[in-house]
């Protein structure tokens, strides 16, 4: 079944004393759930080694009270206590014959302690990482000795809830062990500090304590990023190759990426698969260990690629294992139009930045494994056969269509233009925004293979058609459309001055072609995507941009998905002007007053156009009139009645696939007016 071409992803490796069965490494990644919600956790990482990854890692892993990551929901191995909650997962991992990984960590300046009050620890005296008004302190040798101690203690309890594989993790510019590395956050002076032989003293010890604990049962890898983009105050490529140079045998397996986080998982606005090849190229050549690298990899050519090129050994894989946790197994059963590729949006990594479950725009089912008993490949049967008719085809009535034609109901999609994906194929077009089509495209496809949901295009349903299809249950899927009027979080009473002119213009507009001329202001009272992606288009297309917000940062939800930075330089080399804190108080004669939020002075700019990107509308009409008629009438046939993603209430395109994941799992099934998911209860236990 497979294609022989791809047989170099499915030789097994050895990694220490322990062998993986193919070369499919599920790297650690971060999901809000944690040491919280060990169950739900568990279940996740179970789905990815049903899925085939030979490799199922936690997050990180937190060692010792003085690493507490408050508010931040990571694993967690402080005392034997915290054996069972990882011995879950590793009994779920092991069950489809994979191995378990925890990535040890002590976080030092870049913990929080905000839960466990310790005082934080670091190479030299420095502030913390997050903005927290404590400093860190200076570690002394005691001190040192006592990290090495407890690194060495949590390897042990890794060992002992089943970990084939126990990370020394120095990556991310999270870990004491890359602190060490780094000048900007060592200025020791003693054995510890200063040459690079002594600023890798303490990464070689961790090494060498940990093989000598868990090494003779466990492979013991390291993760290591090998530049920071940061300039000589951080590891930077040069002298990362000599550290690998220096400690090339001597760990099991080479984990290797760029540093921070916003550079390691790249939105796919900066950045496409494979992006960190030239960073990581050089390990492979200076160890005979095998190395991991992570790239979004979601195309098995280049994964095969990656292996026969000899950039690395293993494909490693955060967020493709996330959109698709049954990636390896489709390459292996030749199924490769069944992949369901990440798009990039980083969503996934927005659950843990609002400190909540991971969830996924590509895999509603992401993070729902345990508390409602969602799988990404299977779903219930529909209980009794029933016709349904979804009205709209934006990923919330695609992803219905899709999953309600998998549970075997007799489904007909309906989608007044010509094309589908709704929103999803408008915003594709977007500079940056290609990768959003697979939302569309991966639907499309399951679609097609479902002999039971037909699709028909240019089709705009207006009540009575809707009525006269004689479908038992409707879904309404119809979207949404950008406000004109200026209303939203910063204009309660909307922006007079915008209400019938012409010269105002929505994300709608821009995506249906229609731009403004001349100097524009994007004003962005939505702090999402879609201002910041509006200004590059309209800068792209040479017009002169400012770019107009009333919050303190631009486009704010970016700091959830890791775009902010990005965006930032994006805006600054396109010589876009940035306004922040600034509320329009007019616009009229080519020209918009704006207001300083504290200050209250105000300013003019020149604005032959303003695109205003506040908020959305439902378009429910089609919803509302159905229901009048539905319940102005005796039926001859009970309908049921459903709306579901932006016409109930706009969101982002994950907020619309889940919605037609959610309904379509219930449909037809008996309503439940209690809380619809499992959830964690502590009963006892706290004793000792
Ligand atoms: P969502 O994100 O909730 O899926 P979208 O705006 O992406 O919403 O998609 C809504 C889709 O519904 C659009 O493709 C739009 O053309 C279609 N649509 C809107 N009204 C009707 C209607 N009356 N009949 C059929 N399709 C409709
Ligand atoms: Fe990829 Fe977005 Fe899913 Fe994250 S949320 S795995 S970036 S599709």
């Amino acid at each position: 079944m497979r294609d022989p071409r791809y047989d170099p992803l499915f030789e097994p490796i050895r990694i220490g004393p322990v062998t993986a069965k193919n070369r499919f490494f599920q790297v650690p990644h971060c999901n809000g759930m944690g040491h919280a919600m060990p169950l739900a956790h568990a279940a996740m990482r179970e789905v990815k080694a049903e899925g085939g990854w030979a490799v199922v890692s936690t997050e990180e892993c937190e060692i010792h009270p003085s690493t507490d990551l408050t508010p931040y929901v990571e694993a967690r191995l402080w005392d034997d206590r915290d054996i069972p909650a990882l011995a879950l997962m590793c009994e779920k991992v092991h069950a489809h014959g994979a191995l378990a990984a925890v990535e040890l960590t002590h976080n030092g300046p870049a913990a929080s302690n905000l839960f466990s009050r310790e005082v934080l620890l670091a190479p030299s005296h420095q502030p913390t990482k997050y903005g927290y008004p404590h400093q860190a302190r200076a570690m002394d040798k005691a001190d040192i000795r006592d990290y090495r101690r407890w690194h060495r203690e949590a390897a042990v309890r890794g060992m002992k809830a089943g970990m084939d594989l126990v990370y020394v993790y120095a990556a991310h510019d999270l870990s004491l062990a890359m602190h060490f590395l780094q000048c900007r956050r060592n200025q020791r002076t003693d054995e510890y500090g200063g040459s690079l032989e002594n600023r890798v003293r303490l990464l070689r010890e961790l090494i060498e304590d940990t093989k000598d604990a868990v090494g003779h049962r466990c492979g013991v890898a390291l993760r290591f990023a090998t530049e920071e983009m940061l300039g000589p105050g951080g590891v930077e490529l040069a002298e990362a190759r000599d550290i690998v140079a220096m400690l090339a045998e001597l760990p099991d397996l080479w984990d290797v990426n760029v540093s921070a986080w916003y550079n390691d998982s790249l939105p796919s606005r900066f950045g496409g698969e494979g992006a960190q090849e030239p960073f990581v190229d050089f390990v492979k050549k200076t160890t005979s260990k095998p190395v991991v690298g992570v790239g979004r990899f979601t195309s098995p050519d280049t994964m095969v690629s990656q292996l026969r090129r000899g950039v690395i050994d293993i494909i490693g894989a955060a967020r493709p294992s996330i959109a698709d946790p049954f990636l390896p197994r489709k390459i292996e059963e030749g199924r490769l139009d069944d992949i369901r590729e990440c798009i990039g949006c980083n969503v996934c990594v927005s659950g843990d930045n609002t400190v909540s479950p991971i969830r996924c725009t590509q895999n509603p089912s992401m993070g729902e494994e345990w508390r409602k008993g969602w799988h990404p490949e299977r779903i219930k049967p529909a209980s009794k056969p029933a016709k349904v008719l979804v009205v709209g085809g934006g990923p919330a009535g695609l992803e219905a269509a899709r999953a309600l034609g998998q549970r075997g109901f007799e489904v007909s999609l309906a989608e007044a233009s010509k094309e589908l994906g709704g929103r999803v194929s408008c915003e594709a077009r977007l500079p940056g925004l290609a990768e959003w089509a697979r939302v569309r495209d991966w639907r499309l496809g399951q679609i097609n293979k479902l002999p039971n949901v037909a699709t028909y295009l240019d089709s705009r349903l207006e009540a009575a058609d809707v009525l006269e299809f004689g479908a038992d249950h409707v879904v309404i899927a119809t979207g949404a459309r950008w406000r004109r009027d200026g209303f939203g979080r910063s204009h309660g009473l909307g922006i007079p001055d915008f209400e019938g002119n012409s010269n105002v213009f929505t994300p709608d507009d821009l995506m249906d072609g229609s731009l403004p001329e001349g100097e524009v202001v994007v004003f962005d009272d939505d702090g999402g995507y879609h201002a910041t992606v509006a200004a590059e288009l309209l800068a792209k297309a040479g017009r002169r941009v400012h770019f107009v917000t009333p919050e303190d940062v631009v486009a704010p939800w970016g700091q959830f998905t890791l775009e902010y930075r990005h965006v930032r330089k994006r805006l600054a080399a396109l010589g876009v002007q940035v306004h922040v804190s600034k509320v329009i108080v007019g616009y009229a004669g080519g020209s918009l007053r704006v207001e300083d939020a504290w200050s209250g002075e105000v300013l003019e700019l020149p604005a032959d156009g303003v695109v205003s990107v506040t908020a959305r509308i439902p378009d429910d009409a089609l919803f509302q009139s159905l229901r009048a008629r539905l319940a102005g009438q005796a039926e001859t046939k009970a309908i049921s009645l459903h709306r579901i993603g932006d016409c109930e209430a706009p969101g982002l395109i994950a907020h619309a696939v889940y919605a037609g994941f959610a309904l379509a799992q219930g449909l037809g099934e008996p309503a439940t007016d209690g809380v619809p998911f499992r959830r964690h209860f502590h009963h006892g236990g706290n004793a000792t």
